[in-house]
């Protein structure tokens, strides 16, 4: 094999390196908005079980108020009564008051069944809360983990560029062009084998011509169908 394929066989595998180092690294912002995305669900809980509190707070305050204000008018109406000398009057001020009355008992009863209620979504919202807090410890985990990965990929990019740079410089330059435009118009792969003379590129079958060259591996060898570079892949 001539020693410029070698060459270029060596800088080709950085290359692809190098490639899959760059997708690695800009997947790395949609990995953590993946990570992020799993807090959404339980968010969403918990936000739903604090407006159930909230609702159930302000239904409990609303029957407060109407017991408050049945307990003024309760506090009225004795008074009347006390002040009356009329015993008609007097009697009938004392059924108002004891339909007041059991009016308050009935709220108070109704005041009970929102506690209890307000106990459950309580309930609900810690448990909600809890499983929030227990993703959110997982998605930190991951956020860390990309964090460490992407500083990790950084490193190893840099490293295959310097790496990829003291491969080239010994290269001849011809045939470093003639490579770095494959590599830029071929997708990728500029040096392909050439197995049962079939072409590792495109996958076509090349000329007796092509075949002969190769086999004579005094100059490069490209496929005529696709340009690419050839070297003996068995
Ligand atoms: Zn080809």
């Amino acid at each position: 094999m001539l020693p410029e394929i070698t060459q270029l066989l060596q800088l080709q595998e950085r290359d692809v390196r190098l490639r899959g180092l760059q997708k690695d690294i800009k997947d790395v912002p949609l990995l953590q908005q993946r990570a992020k995305l799993q807090l959404a669900g339980d968010q969403g809980a918990v936000d739903a079980a604090l407006q159930k509190t909230r609702d159930v707070e302000v239904r409990i305050k609303a029957v407060e108020l109407d017991v408050q204000t049945r307990n003024t008018t309760i506090k009225r109406l004795q008074d009347q009564q006390f002040e009356t000398r009329k015993n008609d009057e007097f009697q009938a001020l004392g059924h108002e008051i004891q339909r007041y009355q059991d009016e308050v008992r009935s709220l108070e009863d109704k005041e009970l069944e929102h506690m209890e209620e307000l106990d459950a979504a309580k309930k609900e919202l810690h448990a909600a809360q809890a499983k929030l807090a227990e993703t959110q410890k997982h998605v930190n985990d991951d956020l860390k983990q990309l964090d460490e990965r992407a500083v990790n990929l950084q490193k190893r990019l840099e490293e295959t560029k310097v790496e990829r740079t003291g491969l080239a410089a010994p290269v001849p330059a011809a045939a470093l062009e003639l490579y770095e435009r494959l590599l830029k118009t071929k997708g990728g792969t500029a040096v392909v084998p050439l197995e049962n003379g079939i072409c590792g590129g495109c996958h076509m079958k090349v000329v007796q011509n092509t075949l002969q060259k190769l086999k004579q591996d005094e100059t490069i060898t490209q496929c005529e169908m696709c340009g690419r570079v050839l070297y003996s892949g068995g």
